[in-house]
């Protein structure tokens, strides 16, 4: 089973993840920028959290064969910190870069005006940048959340058709497949949506253009929950092909629309700017 697991923050994981994660067959990730879990208090924390997005973590990656991406915005929760927001013009010089696959995670958390400013923002940068755009929609109330997510982003220049609209569940399935968006599930240890509510969507609205996430963290959650949607599918009675094209297919055709993937891992580097992930002496 080979797996592209299209949401996950590795920056918060251990190395012990990391080979669990080979193992179970993960290839090939996608690393959004989020926040730290505790606000940051200036526009410059950012900046050595997308390098090290773009640089330290991919180096990680790649000593256990795992191709790294990552996407890059200042997201929706500290969309809301004036501290933070300046952020926004340091974006377009990320956005260029050759490990960025996509703009996010942006979206709504508590549906603000501030939010509102940032999420139609960066969907302009996207469409300049001919990137496409993982958008998080809000944990609370989930329908009035999408409702306004697709409003604002059927305004936007983006299309719709390169936006994946992540955390999606039973309440907000049926209109996000409607408006022709990707769809993203976040599929947790105990909250959301877990791996048989997961195959019970597939199985209502077939494979198409779904995604199937762990969002690991640094909170309770378990990286290795899209091999288990996996194994779940196959219980279910799924064919090989339909697990392919949710774990590995789908989320290389929607990163691909970046043009920038490179799924093949390069020979690992034993050195990231004088560093590496042995302990002196090894
Ligand atoms: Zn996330």
């Amino acid at each position: 089973m080979r797996i592209f697991d299209p949401h996950i923050h590795m920056s918060s994981r251990t190395t012990d993840d990391y080979e669990a994660m080979y193992a179970a067959g993960v290839r090939a990730l996608v690393e959004p920028a989020f926040w730290l879990g505790q606000p940051r208090t200036s526009p410059q924390s950012f900046l050595d959290y997308f390098d090290a997005l773009l640089g330290w973590e991919p180096f990680r990656a790649a000593q256990y064969g795992i191709a790294h991406h990552c996407t890059i915005a200042l997201n929706p929760k500290e969309a809301n910190d004036p501290r933070c927001a300046p952020v926004l013009d340091e974006l377009p010089r990320y956005l260029v870069k050759d490990g960025v696959v996509a703009v996010g995670e942006i979206g709504y958390d508590s549906m603000t005006p501030a939010e509102d400013a940032a999420l139609a923002a960066q969907l302009e940068l996207a469409a300049e940048h001919a990137l496409p755009a993982l958008v998080h929609t809000p944990h609370r109330d989930k329908p009035a959340g999408l409702r306004r997510t697709l409003d604002v982003v059927a305004e936007s220049r983006l299309s719709v058709e390169r936006v994946l609209v992540d955390h999606l569940n039973e309440t907000t399935v049926e209109e996000a497949r409607d408006s022709g968006a990707w769809l993203g599930f976040s599929v947790y240890p105990d909250t959301k949506m877990d791996e048989h509510r997961m195959v019970a969507v597939l199985k209502e609205y077939g494979p198409e253009r779904v995604l199937v996430n762990s969002a690991a963290d640094w909170g309770r959650s378990d990286p290795l929950k899209t091999r288990k949607v996996g194994e779940a599918m196959l219980a279910a009675g799924f064919g090989e092909d339909d697990v392919d094209l949710v774990l590995w297919r789908n989320p290389v055709a929607f990163y691909g629309l970046s043009g920038r993937l490179a799924l093949e891992v390069a020979a690992p580097a034993s050195l990231h700017e004088g560093n590496s992930v042995l302990r002196g002496g090894e």
